[in-house]
């Protein structure tokens, strides 16, 4: 695997180069006879698949003469991720830093941003993403107060999906093109299909780009968006009784961003999902398979897995050698406080082991 084996400048060189890791236990449990392969990007440099869009948004941006060191205040809306990225590259460049986030996002992601030098400011969950309460709304005003303030702009910044196309696509193609196809694991040599939450739509709609034109252009892409967001095509996807809340952090909105690409034939379908799926594919994750990753990766599974029962990717479950590519965007420890998890890990039904231990 090519991990870097040389002295890096600085941890902005270890953002991305991550994992395609087999899940072959989960495959298994599901009776898939398709390679079933998760990208981990909680082993980035910032915990996330979001470092790759602040570095490459920074870099641009420096490159255009619209950061000055010492001067420039970095002020940015996110659910959180993204301004974990952006806090260290600011960190290590020197810029000033300010991140708007909804109530909603876990503690642990502010004490990361905090001690990375951030400034943070909550704003209500359930403002509407046009008012001036929300997270998007506070920064647009911040920036308009604070002197040398400049919102990168993650929901219209080409960098955000070009950081995928340029380097997440290209990393999933290689992993798959090298890897030899043996007895084991019979491999078709190609990326078949990509699954991948949409928070901005960048990773998905870079994703779809950078495979569709270089390598395969009729590799399927599906979409997963959490029950009570708007980014599902067709849109009566969204229609739903149920109340516009999710606990799941980093994917769902209730706009469709300017970077999710609406192109016919890009992304070719998509899947909503519950907290209540998304919480329990996260413990087959960590359990069958020991990858630490967070609600958003577990989202992603429990969609993965849905298609792939669905009318539409029961033929690709089938048969062996196609390449299904799950994004896992982040990991476990942006959520270690939070309720969900702790009920979860701390009031799981007592194991054997655990029975006998408490029979010493
Ligand atoms: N999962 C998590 C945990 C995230 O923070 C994000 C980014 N908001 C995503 C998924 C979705 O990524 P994107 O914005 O590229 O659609």
């Amino acid at each position: 695997m090519s991990r870097p084996t040389l002295v890096l400048d600085s941890a902005l060189d270890a953002v991305g180069n991550t994992p395609l890791v087999r899940l072959d236990r989960i495959a298994k449990h599901e009776g898939l006879k398709c390679n079933l392969l998760g990208k981990l990007e909680y082993t980035s440099a910032g915990g996330s698949v979001k470092d790759r869009i602040a570095k490459r948004m920074v870099d641009c941006a420096e490159q255009e003469g619209k950061l000055i060191p010492g001067k420039s205040v970095v002020i940015e809306p996110t659910s959180g991720n993204t301004g974990i990225g952006l806090a260290m590259a600011c960190a290590i460049k020197g810029y000033s830093v300010i991140i708007t986030m909804p109530n909603k996002m876990s503690l642990e992601k502010e004490a990361a941003l905090r001690a990375l030098g951030a400034e943070v400011v909550r704003t209500p969950t359930e403002a509407a993403w046009d008012s001036p309460e929300s997270h998007i709304g506070v920064a647009q005003r911040l920036q308009r107060e604070i002197p040398g303030g400049i919102i990168l702009d993650q929901y219209r910044n080409v960098n955000n999906p070009l950081a995928h196309e340029l380097t997440t696509a290209p990393e999933i193609i290689e992993a798959v093109v090298s890897t030899p196809s043996t007895v084991a694991h019979p491999s078709s040599g190609k990326v078949d299909v990509v699954i991948a939450g949409a928070g901005t739509g960048g990773t998905i709609s870079g994703i779809a780009q950078g495979i569709k034109k270089t390598h395969n252009p009729s590799c399927t892409i599906v979409g997963v968006d959490p029950v009570g967001s708007v980014l599902a095509l067709p849109a009566a996807l969204n229609d739903t009784s149920e109340s516009g809340s999710y606990v799941v952090e980093g994917i769902g909105y209730d706009f469709v961003p300017d970077v999710l690409s609406r192109a016919p034939g890009l992304i070719n379908s998509w899947v909503k999902t519950s907290d209540t799926d998304a919480f329990a594919a996260v413990q087959l994750l960590i359990r069958r398979e020991g990858v630490l990753v967070g609600g958003s990766s577990g989202s992603a599974l429990a969609g993965t897995l849905a298609w792939l029962r669905s009318d539409e990717g029961k033929t690709v479950a089938q048969t062996p050698g196609l390449n299904v590519v799950v994004m896992l965007p982040d990991g476990i420890r942006n959520y270690i406080g939070k309720e969900w998890f702790l009920k979860m890990a701390l009031e799981a039904e007592p194991s054997p082991l655990a029975q006998q231990i408490a029979g010493v």
